[in-house]
């Protein structure tokens, strides 16, 4: 009997027993195409031996050094790339050890902040409808996956939520993307006069909506008016990177695109690159100091964050990002997968949408083109999806639930950035495949 409790407790799952570039082997010798990193983690690929050399330098002068008492050389020099590559205004850095760990940070640090300036009585958070922000109790209270919150609803952070920027479904007839961005970032003004000003903490939200809707961007516009509505009311804007940062969308950061500064900002998955666990909390200094002034203590913490190993995987991970090109091969190969995939998928009866930016894409599925009605739940057309493509030796990450929470599918597609344009084309055509 196997020991390892699995998230779904029926069914086998493969042994992994290697992974090498953009493949992973299991125990019998099958190869799986790695076509969704994980879920959008393992940005270089398997085996990096840069990373390696890291992980094993730092293991031979320092394992770990509790940051309670003291910091690291890899700790100090990985803020100080993150801050170097970061959004205007962003110069603090909180590692952690995951996305989680990263959302619950800035929770905490952005209700202790408003308690720092003498405004006890914010409470709230705004999030969004399609969005996943987490599965720790605060994180997944803010998140908007209705069937993931349900049954720990009473006993959660809870946000309300606003509706998404999701054009494909949205955008009106004879609306511009203009129009229609500030439209719907309009109904952030909207909740908050709703709730009174004077309660709202933050507006949590990925600048590229990423597991619960796939890889949907925002339209040009639509975080610039968020940024003036949130400076209006004093409310903190916090990005959730998680998934869509660390070069994904072909930026290092995705807000970048965006034309957006947060005030505060959350990565992980990327980050480590699946070599060690590892997230980050980024946030301005304004409220930096607004702690540093006041009480001196931020009252969050974990016993392994800012571990000097995970730190040395990291600083190897964003060298490769940045001086090494990977962030900008992203962008040129995550263009080359969008072709592949209209060429392959543009006249499917069943594919209403491809979108995403750079290595982070997606498929929507209907049932009509015409009227964008989705398939029925009942045909459990993700999970069928993702037996098949495993099947097929290919790793992508299909998921239900895209429009409300209850309906609709996606799969979502981010390979590492080293794929070569032969393995995405293997990737479009076991998809293609699969489906
Ligand atoms: N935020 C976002 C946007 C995510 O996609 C995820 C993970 N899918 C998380 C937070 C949580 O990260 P983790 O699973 O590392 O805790």
């Amino acid at each position: 009997m196997a020991h390892v409790f699995p998230r779904h407790t029926t069914g086998n799952l493969p042994l992994a027993v290697r992974g090498q570039g953009a493949y992973l082997y299991d125990s019998n010798g099958k190869s799986y195409l790695d076509g969704s990193g994980g879920a959008a983690v393992s940005c270089l690929g398997h085996s990096d031996p840069d990373v390696i050399a890291a992980i094993r330098s730092q293991l031979d002068r320092l394992d770990f050094a509790h940051t309670g008492f003291l910091t690291s050389e890899s700790a100090e020099s990985l803020a100080d790339k993150l801050v170097a590559h970061a959004p205007a205004g962003i110069d603090r850095v909180y590692l952690v050890s995951g996305g989680s760990e990263a959302v619950e940070a800035a929770l905490k640090l952005a209700r202790q902040y408003m308690l720092e300036i003498g405004q006890p009585e914010r409470t709230r958070f705004i999030a969004r409808r399609q969005s996943y922000h987490g599965n720790t109790l605060g994180a997944l209270g803010t998140g908007g996956n209705l069937w993931r919150r349900a049954p720990f609803d009473p006993v959660m952070v809870s946000a309300s939520h606003i509706a998404p920027c999701y054009e494909y479904r949205d955008r009106q007839e004879g609306e511009s993307q203009e129009s229609y961005g500030q439209r719907v970032a309009n109904e952030l003004e909207a909740e908050i006069l709703r709730l009174g000003p004077e309660t709202v903490i933050g507006f949590l939200a990925e600048p590229v909506v990423g597991a619960t809707a796939g890889a949907v961007p925002a339209v040009k516009g639509y975080f610039r008016r968020i940024r003036e509505i949130c400076d209006t009311y004093g409310v903190l804007l916090i990005l959730d990177e998680v998934m869509c940062g660390m070069g994904r969308t072909g930026t290092f950061f995705a807000c970048e695109q965006d034309e957006v500064a947060p005030d505060i900002v959350t990565i992980a998955k990327g980050l480590g690159a699946g070599y060690q666990p590892i997230g980050a909390m980024l946030c301005s200094d304004v409220i930096y100091r607004a702690i540093e002034t006041g009480s001196g203590f931020f009252q969050h913490g974990h016993t392994y964050l800012g571990h000097p190993v995970a730190c040395a995987a990291a600083n190897a991970v964003v060298t490769r990002l940045t001086e090494g090109g990977l962030t900008d091969r992203s962008a040129e190969m995550g263009g080359y997968l969008m072709q592949a995939l209209t060429a392959e998928f543009g006249d499917h009866p069943h594919v209403g949408d491809i979108r995403g930016r750079g290595m982070f894409r997606a498929l929507e599925f209907v049932a009509d083109r015409e009227t964008k009605m989705p398939f029925e739940p009942e045909l459990k057309l993700a999970a069928r999806l993702k037996a098949a493509a495993m099947e097929n030796g290919l790793i992508c990450y299909p998921m239900s639930g895209t429009i409300d929470g209850q309906r609709g599918d996606h799969v979502l597609l981010a390979p590492p950035f080293i794929c070569t344009r032969d393995q995405i084309d293997e990737l479009v055509t076991k998809l293609s495949i699969s489906l």
